[in-house]
């Protein structure tokens, strides 16, 4: 019995080493190619890195067995749309993956460490771009490429698209959704840059958020102009009165307070977790959204959900200190509630404003406007399901996003996008997207690839 237990013993043994060596290369292939993505600053204004980070890309798609890559040159960037083909089509339509190879600019001097060379420290990853979106991007370039190799066979299209200007103009999405619509046509996408996880330092997970609607970004313009004069001889019409009279009306007004699916969702589960006065303000809310008082408590916590915000955000004004002002100028920025038009908002504000100012929208500063992506119980079940392979039971989130993304240029195209991701941080814990000292939790990083394959298995399989 000894002789045999002990025999069973040394072969689990060797079996568990050789596992765990196996488990140790894999994670430190991920890791050095995640390294070598966040080490091309990808930043706006710098093709020939764009060009890096495609050919890369190109390469390690085509390793797997994926050679339909297309990459476009355009506006000062590029755009990669991978596509692989149905083992065994279905005739469902393609899905679509989404991340952005862009980043936004990072000033070394103000980092701890050099922002573009990849290191890990705590149990982190860190990099500009490591959370704000190369993660995501890595994870489903490495999900794919583990299918592949475990002889997955889609019963549909699986399209790739990482575009190279999201956090600036989002001319690669806008050109996806119309001009290359036949590349990147799908039933609907799922957007990395908009999907994941929170989990406690315990181990038990807050929720996986999935967005499935954007605030329209939109700047207005506030210009007072008059004739100006001398200002030994001040009148009362002075245009930086005018202006400033317009932005102190702007300060005290309140756009009426909405409610959409993706707010309700996100305010539900609050109510649910917080049996506390907070939990009791919102419960007011869902069964009253157009209760203002308690829609005005609730943006005072928890800003942005409830409503259109605008503030001013820029001023200029006069030419000389001895002279009354021709012109004074203001930008005033919006993120408006999905389902209201950039134009009402002006009208709103130029009626706020007053005659002596004029409101127009500043021209190219808007993200289109958007309806929230109906929610459907298949898609919020798989994501479920594909949490579930880590995480017992962790709750999916469908939200708003105050910000926008590439996705609202195909959500605004009719195609419906939902954020999803299987990346993790830890509650309480900064990752500096846009920020100082970006970083992602490396197990959330290596994590999240198991999960993207569950879920393409079950929309895909
Ligand atoms: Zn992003």
């Amino acid at each position: 019995m000894i002789g045999r237990a002990s025999i069973l013993f040394a072969g689990f043994m060797a079996i568990a080493a050789a596992h765990g060596q196996a488990t140790d290369v894999r994670t430190a292939a991920e890791r050095d190619l995640f390294a070598k993505i966040v080490e091309i600053p990808t930043v706006e204004g710098r093709p020939a890195e764009f060009e890096k980070l495609t050919t890369l890309l190109t390469a390690e798609f085509r390793k797997a067995g994926i050679n339909n890559v297309v990459v476009k040159d355009h506006d000062g960037t590029q755009t990669l749309i991978a596509r692989w083909p149905a083992a065994k089509p279905s005739g469902m339509k393609p899905i679509l993956l989404m991340a952005h190879m862009d980043v936004v600019e990072a000033k070394e001097s103000d980092w701890k460490y050099p922002p573009f060379k990849f290191r890990e420290e705590g149990g982190w990853y860190l990099g500009r771009g490591s959370n704000d979106n190369k993660a995501g991007l890595t994870g489903i370039l490495l999900a794919l490429q583990y299918l592949r190799a475990e002889g997955f066979a889609p019963t549909r299209d699986i399209i790739v698209l990482f575009t190279g200007d999201e956090e600036t103009t989002g001319n690669g999405a806008r050109r996806a959704a119309t001009e290359w619509r036949s590349l990147i046509d799908a039933e609907f996408a799922l957007n990395s840059d908009a999907g994941g996880g929170s989990v406690y330092p315990d181990g038990r997970v807050e929720a996986f958020g999935m967005q499935i609607a954007e605030k329209t970004y939109a700047d207005y313009k506030l210009t007072a102009t008059n004739r100006g004069g001398h200002s030994s001889a001040p009148r009362p019409d002075n245009a930086i009165y005018a202006l400033a009279n317009a932005i102190t009306a702007l300060e005290r007004h309140r756009f009426p307070p909405m409610i959409n699916d993706a707010t309700r969702a996100t305010y539900e589960a609050l109510a649910a977790g917080d049996k506390g006065q907070y939990g009791e303000l919102v419960k007011r809310f869902l069964a009253d959204p157009k209760d203002r008082e308690t829609a005005d408590l609730l943006e005072a916590m928890d800003t942005g959900s409830t409503r259109t915000r605008c503030v001013a955000t820029m001023v200029s004004g006069g030419h000389a200190p001895n002279a009354l002002p021709q012109k004074a100028e203001a930008n005033v920025n919006c993120r408006i509630f999905p389902g209201v038009k950039v134009d009402e908002i002006r009208e709103q504000l130029q009626a706020l404003s007053g005659p002596d100012v004029t409101v127009l929208a500043v021209e190219g500063s808007q993200t289109p406007e958007t309806a929230p992506t109906p929610l459907r119980a298949d898609i919020t079940e798989a994501f479920k399901a594909s949490v579930a392979t880590r995480f017992k039971d962790a709750p999916v989130l469908p939200f708003q996003s105050a910000g926008a993304t590439d996705g609202a240029f195909l959500r605004s195209n009719g195609i419906p996008v939902y954020g999803f991701g299987g990346l993790w941080g830890i509650v309480g814990q900064k990752e500096g997207a846009h920020g100082l000292d970006e970083r992602v939790w490396a197990e959330g990083f290596h994590g999240q690839i198991p999960i993207w394959m569950e879920m393409l298995r079950r929309v895909a399989g």
